[in-house]
């Protein structure tokens, strides 16, 4: 039977790099993922790119509940559920309902700062040595309504008691620092910090470098269950065959928790679903990646393309195509730049990407308790990128009973 020092589940942004870490820490490691190599079927492959320390604010906040409620009735907003009478998504509807009040975000927001500085500072070191082209270029939160505005600025006013950079822009400072687009708004906030990379580069940059280290890297290698032994993961099971190994990570995106039921594990989590569309070479781009606020879209020149990334449908997993949220996402960008036109995106082929959503906005890091030897690193939900560097370094001072390079309480598996 096939062994490793540790079994990592999934390929993704988050399973690469813990493979990365574990590998430099002198482990062997194997991953078993069910894509194909190029990756396109994960959340990893298709999204904004972003890696943002300025995304403190988990996802479960104070007014999300009331806003999601508002956009459930307008079939062309951002955001919808795919309800289905299952416990599973009654029990995280509940729970991410109770979880968005303000203490939570209190509590949140500098574990979020922390783990997102702490990756920013590793992609800045990890791109020195695999080129995949990390671009320090800060991000723009462009606002088109007074209202949108003055809740951005009282999360730059966060930023800053936080002693991260933010700049409060009016129309004419939004003009001046983004150069390659003309913007028709209310005001922003620049967060010179924030950066973005080619999620594609990054993963292939990571992949190639992982095989010419020696680790053994499976696609199209579905895992269908996970042994436990009294309180030790023992093994894994592929359709074809069955994996040992001394640590198990549990990095398999919006399906992790869909894997641990069977050992009695619960880690709440539904999948957020997202669209993104890319221009290959656009007649205009901007030349600062931006979140268009009141739209919820992640708009990230990339190279000599330029993609939007967008909507929120929290479903179990399936992957099917609103067209009127779609084509919703890609007529407002216009509201944000003049110069763009809807017809420019109309024919291209989209991007369906699953987001790991927590029940409280925050990542799942850590090992369970029941088994030690197992260790979830999913749950990332929008900023699962962002996150990655840090998450993979956190999982192999796990592994390896260092002590971890911050507190992890807020963001153990079994919190629920
Ligand atoms: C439109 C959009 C835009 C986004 N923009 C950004 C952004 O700008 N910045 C950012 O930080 N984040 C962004 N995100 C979120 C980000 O993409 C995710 O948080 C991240 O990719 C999650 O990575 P992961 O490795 O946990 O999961 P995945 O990338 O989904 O990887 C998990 C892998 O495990 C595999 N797997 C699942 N079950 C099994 C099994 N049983 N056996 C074997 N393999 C299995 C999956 O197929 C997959 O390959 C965006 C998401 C979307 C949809």
């Amino acid at each position: 039977m096939p062994q490793s020092d540790v079994v990592i589940i999934g390929g993704g942004a988050i399973g690469l790099s813990s493979a990365y870490y574990l590998n430099r820490a002198g482990y062997s490691v194997t991953i078993l993922d069910d894509q194909t190599p190029d990756q396109v079927g994960s959340c990893s492959w298709g999204n904004a790119g972003m890696v943002c320390p300025s995304h403190f604010v988990p996802l479960a906040a104070p007014g999300v509940v009331k806003q999601g409620l508002k956009w459930l009735m307008d079939p062309e907003s951002p955001f919808s559920i795919e309800l289905s009478l299952s416990f599973e998504m009654i029990q995280w509807l509940w729970q991410f309902r109770k979880a968005a009040n303000p203490t939570h975000v209190k509590n949140s927001a500098n574990t979020l700062r922390e783990l997102g500085m702490f990756s920013r500072s590793l992609f800045i070191e990890l791109d020195q040595t695999l080129n995949f082209g990390f671009t320090q270029d800060g991000i723009l939160m462009l606002c088109s309504e007074e209202e949108t505005l003055s809740h951005e600025l009282s999360v730059s006013k966060m930023a800053r008691d936080m002693g991260l950079d933010a700049i409060d822009l009016d129309p004419e400072g939004v003009a001046k620092t983004e150069t390659g687009m003309a913007t028709d708004l209310a005001g922003g906030v620049y967060y010179p910090l924030d950066c973005h990379v080619n999620p594609v580069t990054f993963l292939s940059a990571m992949k190639n470098h992982l095989k010419e280290q020696g680790v053994s890297i499976h696609h199209g290698t579905y895992v269908t269950g996970i042994d436990g032994e009294k309180n030790r993961i023992t093994m894994v099971h592929t359709e074809n065959e069955s994996w040992k190994g001394d640590h198990f990570v549990l990095a398999a995106g919006a399906f992790s928790s869909k894997l641990i039921h069977s050992l009695g594990l619960k880690m709440p989590l539904m999948a957020g679903k997202g669209y993104s569309v890319t221009m290959d070479l656009p007649t205009q781009k901007p030349a600062i990646p931006a979140i268009l606020v009141e739209a919820r879209i992640a708009s990230t020149p990339m190279g000599s393309t330029w993609r939007f990334g967008g909507t929120m449908t929290v479903t179990q997993r399936s992957k099917e195509i609103n067209q009127r949220k779609l084509h919703a996402m890609l007529r407002a960008v216009s509201n944000y730049y003049p110069e763009y036109e809807y017809d420019w995106t109309t024919s291209l082929e989209p991007w369906v990407g699953l987001r790991p959503l927590s029940a409280d906005g925050m990542p799942y890091i850590g090992p369970f308790e029941k088994y030690p030897n197992l260790i979830a690193a999913t749950g990332h939900a929008m900023v699962g990128v962002s996150l990655a560097t840090g998450t993979g370094h956190l999982v192999t001072d796990i592994v390896s009973k260092r002590r971890p390079a911050m507190d992890l309480s807020n963001l153990r598996p079994d919190r629920f």
